[in-house]
């Protein structure tokens, strides 16, 4: 017998709610897929042990995106490379966040956006370790993109998960100067500069503006300090991890959440 989870809740309560509510496309896609997982729908393949001989059956995944089986092997994986990646060195935790004032040219078109945060992002980590005032080397870090708050607000920021020091030229590592690794307020200003330079025409208009709002957004955008957080994450690096993982392979109802099947 399975488990419950969500798949066990379509296939019990499914027949009488479609019956009444067609899905649209998307969605009944997304139906079939859960509910066909790792079942002999979906076909399977022999897996034999080259040591004991002993042979199971297994059956394929869906690998839909929504699917809370293959979303939960989805994390493991993702989060198995990046622990291959993370250095035997302290790491600091920032997030730099777009202001809110944003959020309509987000909607319009995220993929710029997000494309322009990362970049952003990235140049800003990357100018400040090559600094010789701060480090003068190549620094490392990894980037995790979040668009929404808890309660389902867009809230879009990116995760920095960087490592407390830089690649010097000659293959050494050079450590902070007096363990101070991030004067925050200069990065959110750099920060700043940088994603407003990218964002500004044609690209910006590119995204839908029409021309004439280009100078109200960008004094919006330079009415306040965005907001850059930096913290000593308190688990180490794989905490961190482990929670940008839970968040970059969420599904809306993941199966922990289900803890029984009652009634018809
Ligand atoms: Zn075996
Ligand atoms: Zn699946
Ligand atoms: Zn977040």
């Amino acid at each position: 017998m399975r488990r419950a989870g969500l798949a066990e809740v379509l296939d019990t309560f499914g027949p009488a709610y479609l019956a009444t509510r067609p899905l649209p496309r998307g969605g009944a896609k997304v139906w079939r897929a859960i509910t066909a997982c790792r079942t002999a729908a979906l076909g399977g393949h022999l897996e034999a042990c080259d040591a004991c001989g002993q042979h199971r059956h297994v059956y394929h995944s869906c690998r839909n995106r929504h699917c809370p089986q293959c979303q939960t092997r989805a994390k493991e994986a993702w989060l198995a490379a990046r622990r291959r990646e993370v250095l035997q060195v302290p790491y600091f935790h920032l997030v730099f966040t777009l202001p809110h004032s944003l959020n309509g040219l987000v909607a319009a078109d995220p993929r710029t956006l997000y494309d322009l945060l990362f970049a952003s992002v990235a140049a800003t980590l990357t100018e400040f370790a090559a600094s010789p005032r701060h480090l003068g080397g190549t620094p490392a870090f990894s980037l995790v993109l979040h668009t929404w708050t808890q309660d389902l607000r867009r809230h879009v920021h990116l995760h920095a998960l960087v490592a407390g020091g830089a690649l010097g030229p000659h293959g050494e590592w050079l450590r902070p100067k007096k363990g101070f690794l991030f004067p925050v307020r200069a990065r959110s200003r750099v920060f700043r500069g940088k994603f407003i330079a990218a964002l500004a025409p044609p690209t910006v208009n590119a995204c839908g503006l029409p021309p004439a709002e280009w100078a109200r957004l960008k004094s919006q955008c330079y009415a306040h300090d965005w907001v850059v957080y930096a913290k000593q994450p308190l688990g180490g690096p794989d905490a961190v991890l482990e929670y940008l993982g839970r968040y970059t392979h969420r599904v809306a109802i993941s199966n922990e959440r289900i803890v029984g099947i009652e009634g018809e």
